[in-house]
């Protein structure tokens, strides 16, 4: 074989080109760990992955539950037309395991091909000796507490007397009808959405399109929705909270179902379209960072709340987990401290309550669903087991009875 002169050095050269991006690919392994260590790492992210967007005949996505057992009964479904994943549906008050109930966990979703276990993609969010996120403080915090006329003394009342005493500021009403016991009790902060005063799909939008518009004047940095049969935690919520950065998307809930639910989407013309989603239920209440209600926006705002619930003809609590899973593309994040009366609360082990975040009570017609407490009150005294509750949380309320000395 014969090379010439110039083509040997054509080839040293080659070589040594080749050597040379060799050397540059290694310099990043050749640093030391110490070195790379004290580079910005990323911030950990609320959620492990995205899912969401619509589904269609090309573009469906594959969901994976997670296994959470939950009931799978989801009453406020009431007369819609959504339709459930598989149909499934169990008696009222079906219960979750004291063990998923007992553990203070948030889990996200995504297409995951195996169960997730409970914490995995979420900030280490309400377990002890997890740092806090952020400087976080009560007033940071919207706490918007849906009601409607005629509960206003049986359920608002003891919710003044408990938690909303110590959250006033930051606490709003969102009722259908005037009440002046009400309004010297609230202000500012009773706000008549002159919705109408029915348990319809319609109803409860326009009750939520209005709080959502307030939060966004309020300029506050969480959106917490809950019902006025919930009783919440302050300090576990600001706890919660405190781990997650307002300015991420985040979306904080329980969600009824152990399955995405399926809907059926109005797209143009006559059509429509299946569209798989989670959405955190209502009736637990559930939270929204700022960030991602900002985004929220083109769907949410200025009366399109009550347009988008009509496309997917779903109530208020879904409408909102269709927005944030199925059109922005942001994956909730389950959480088990959240807690509505479709699950058994009596399963709630005694010595976790005081760490929840929300409570709820309800169903006479099983005998009463209310979380195992003792304390100052009896049942008969304290049907919902609020005020015992709230004794526990701060003893020196006045009408509190004195603890005992030995
Ligand atoms: N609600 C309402 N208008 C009504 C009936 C109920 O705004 O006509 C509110 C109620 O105040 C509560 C929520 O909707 O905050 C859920 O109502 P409820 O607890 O009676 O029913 P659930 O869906 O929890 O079984
Ligand atoms: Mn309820």
């Amino acid at each position: 074989m014969h090379f010439s002169r110039i083509g040997i050095s054509k080839l040293c050269f080659l070589l040594s080109l080749a050597f040379c991006a060799f050397l540059l690919l290694l310099i990043p392994s050749l640093q030391p760990t110490r070195w790379r260590s004290k580079l910005p790492q990323p911030q950990p992210q609320p959620r492990s992955r995205t899912i969401g967007g619509r589904g269609g005949a090309s573009g469906r996505r594959q969901y994976h539950s997670v296994v959470l057992h939950l009931p799978l009964r989801n009453p406020r479904m009431g007369n819609t037309t959504g339709v459930l994943a598989d149909g499934t549906q169990t008696a009222k008050g079906a219960a979750a395991p004291a063990s998923s109930l007992a553990v203070g966990g948030a889990v996200t979703t995504g297409k995951h091909n195996t169960p997730l276990p409970l914490n995995i993609g979420a900030p280490q969010a309400g377990l002890p000796g997890s740092p806090p996120r952020e400087q976080l403080e009560l007033t940071d915090i919207f706490i918007a507490v849906k009601t409607t006329k005629k509960y206003h003394k049986s359920r608002l009342e003891l919710l003044f007397q408990t938690w909303i005493s110590q959250a006033k500021e930051q606490t709003f009403i969102f009722t259908d009808g005037e009440d002046k016991e009400l309004r010297r009790k609230a202000g500012e902060n009773m706000i008549n959405t002159n919705c109408s005063a029915t348990h319809t799909r319609q109803a409860l939008c326009c009750k939520m399109s209005v709080e959502y518009d307030k939060f966004i004047e309020s300029q506050k940095k969480w959106f917490c929705h809950m019902d006025d049969d919930n009783y919440v935690i302050l300090p576990s919520l600001l706890k919660l909270l405190s781990s997650y950065s307002h300015t991420q998307d985040v979306y904080l809930g329980r969600p009824s179902l152990d399955h995405p639910i399926e809907a059926a989407e109005r797209v143009k013309g006559d059509g429509s379209v299946s569209v798989k989603f989670w959405f955190a239920t209502g009736g637990a209440g559930f939270c929204i960072s700022r960030g991602l209600a900002l985004k929220m926006s083109p769907w949410a705002s200025l009366g399109n709340f009550i347009s988008t619930a009509e496309k997917i003809r779903l109530p208020d609590d879904c409408t909102v987990g269709y927005i944030i899973e199925a059109l922005l593309e942001v994956s909730m994040t389950h959480s088990l401290l959240f807690h509505s009366h479709l699950e058994n609360l009596r399963r709630l082990p005694s010595d976790s309550v005081l760490r929840q975040v929300t409570l709820s009570y309800g169903g006479y017609e099983n005998g009463r669903n209310v979380v195992s407490i003792g304390g100052a009150f009896s049942l008969a005294e304290d049907p919902s087991r609020f005020k015992t509750v709230h004794c526990h949380l701060y003893p020196q309320t006045g009408w509190c009875p004195a603890k005992k000395h030995p």
